[in-house]
């Protein structure tokens, strides 16, 4: 098996100051295409990724990249404030009955964003993804509440999924860029446990005879950074986030 973990704003200097680097490294460029307000922009990086090819999130081709007009958006920071439930969809109390997906919880959920990618690598194996943007569908920007209890999957799944017979494995947090990126903890002290974290899930996963790739749509420390990280188990080469695709595919061709 081919364990992909998807940790978004995956730092490469961090790795190397908490000195928990894999064994075979690269930092990978961003292309320009994937940026948006000048800053590379995550459900295009995830989504080109993993098709090999540039592509650019429909939602973010607008100002109002989101989906939530700035309207929509006071309207749900209302409804939350005033614990009145809601739903993706807006309030319709029926959907609950027929749908998985439906619940808000009481937070507001900032960014919608669809699954847009038509194809993915991960359409060509046997494989399981967990919520990766563009690619899985349904994938929603949250807040923090969301981002943590979604980390707690994703850290039962690399804890798990080797158990079944998967070739191809795409596991996404999106935990620690909110922890880098958006809380006044975004210390290098405060996110030292996750960094540790993520390097003994994929150690774990090594010990039990699988490789692991650890991979980022950019770096995050305040901000996101023009570059992002990549760590294997095996040797690859690899110059820009569009690699990645091509190196799934030879992996996976010579086993
Ligand atoms: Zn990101």
């Amino acid at each position: 098996m081919l364990a992909i973990l998807c940790i978004d704003g995956f730092d490469n200097d961090l790795v190397d100051f908490f000195k928990l680097n894999m064994t075979y490294e690269e930092r990978l460029t961003i292309p320009r295409e994937l940026f948006r307000r000048d800053q590379p922009f995550t459900p295009n990086i995830w989504g080109s990724m993993f098709t090999g090819d540039i592509f650019v999130h429909s939602d973010s081709k607008y100002i109002g990249e989101t989906g939530l007009g700035k309207l929509r958006l006071i309207i749900r920071h209302f409804l939350h404030d005033n614990s009145i439930r809601w739903f993706r969809s807006g309030l319709n109390f029926w959907k609950d009955k027929d749908s998985l997906v439906q619940y808000g919880s009481f937070e507001p959920n900032y960014f919608i964003w669809r699954k847009e990618v038509e194809k993915s690598v991960f359409d060509d194996y046997h494989s399981f993804i967990y919520a990766i943007p563009s690619v899985s569908d349904n994938y929603m920007f949250t807040s923090e509440t969301g981002d943590l209890e979604r980390y707690e999957v994703f850290k039962l799944l690399c804890e798990t999924i080797w158990r079944y017979n998967y070739e191809l494995v795409g596991l996404y947090t999106h935990y620690i860029d909110y922890k880098a990126h958006w809380t006044l903890e975004r210390t290098k002290k405060n996110l030292f446990q996750h960094y540790v974290q993520v390097h003994s899930l994929a150690k774990g996963l090594e010990s039990k005879g699988h490789d692991v790739i650890v991979v980022s749509d950019h770096a995050t420390l305040f901000n996101h950074k023009n570059y992002a990280y990549i760590g294997a188990t095996f040797p690859f080469e690899a110059e820009s986030v569009l690699d990645v695709y091509q190196v799934i595919k030879e992996y996976l061709k010579n086993q």
